[in-house]
């Protein structure tokens, strides 16, 4: 199963973080001292235990790397969607064991990350490419966070564009053959979400396989964004709404056509 990632407003963040200081004196694993290290975007904290120190699979080494796969990402996020935060931004790395002691029974489905007021990650001993995964996936609520900090972002949004720079960190063009058939048979059925209904803050509070069918719904509308109307129209869609907190009227600024008319659209695409 896919392991979601997502977000979580601050207020929960608290008392999760809260929960996670109770955890801490029965949690062993990794020694709990973070190492900590830093780039030019990022600061690291890591605690993933990790034998060595040097050499192929040393924890200097998985550092390293995560952050130049940060540091990649941001370069990335930039050049396709105009987010550039100014501020480092923290990313604190668990033990796979750890994480799962921690935060792994507050959320209804396996989290491999999650941002708060930092990113939060299930962490690895190789950077693998389920970490770049999510590594780009939550970087793109923290740059949305940065920019707007007490903005409330329509999920399908937030979502749908870290699932959409997630895949194309991964290589991924476009949605693959069996998510758009799984697409299209809800849609068949009459059970694809409505944008509304995507416009809550997040989707921690669904169901396993609903969350799948949120999350999945989110990337494709967004792709279909993409598709139809280039990284350009998102870009400025999304400088407009980040400015003016009228998502409605910034679509309809950037794509010359009512949300709603783009969400019909959609659903015909498919
Ligand atoms: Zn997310």
């Amino acid at each position: 199963m896919k392991r979601a990632s997502f977000l979580l407003p601050v207020a929960t963040l608290a008392a999760l973080l809260l929960v996670a200081d109770s955890a801490k004196a029965r949690d062993r694993g990794a020694d709990g001292e973070f190492s900590k290290r830093t780039s030019r975007h990022f600061v690291l904290y890591q605690d993933v235990d990790i034998d060595r120190t040097s050499g192929f699979r040393g924890s200097r080494r998985f550092e390293q790397q995560t952050l130049e796969v940060l540091e990649a990402a941001y370069d990335q996020l930039a050049e396709k969607l105009g987010l550039r935060p100014e501020r480092p931004i923290t990313v604190v790395v668990y033990d796979p064991g750890v994480f799962d002691a921690r935060f792994g029974g507050l959320f209804r489905f396996p989290a491999a990350g999650f941002y708060g007021d930092s990113i939060h990650l299930r962490g690895d001993t190789v950077v693998t490419d389920r970490l770049v995964a999510v590594l780009h996936h939550e970087f793109v609520h923290a740059a949305l966070h940065d920019a707007a900090p007490t903005l409330v972002v329509p999920a399908w949004l937030n979502e749908g564009i870290a699932e959409w720079f997630e895949a194309r960190a991964l290589g991924k063009r476009q949605l693959a053959a069996e998510e758009k058939s799984w697409l299209r048979d809800r849609a068949e059925k009459g059970q694809l979400y409505s944008l509304a209904e995507l416009s809550t803050p997040n989707l921690g509070h669904l169901e396993p396989a609903a969350a799948r069918a949120a999350y999945l719904q989110s990337y494709a509308f967004v792709d279909f964004l993409v598709r139809r109307h280039g990284e350009r129209r998102l870009r400025e869609a999304l400088a407009d709404f980040l400015r003016t907190r009228k998502l409605e009227r910034s679509m309809q600024r950037s794509y010359r056509d009512s949300l709603p008319d783009l969400e019909a659209r959609f659903r015909e695409d498919l």
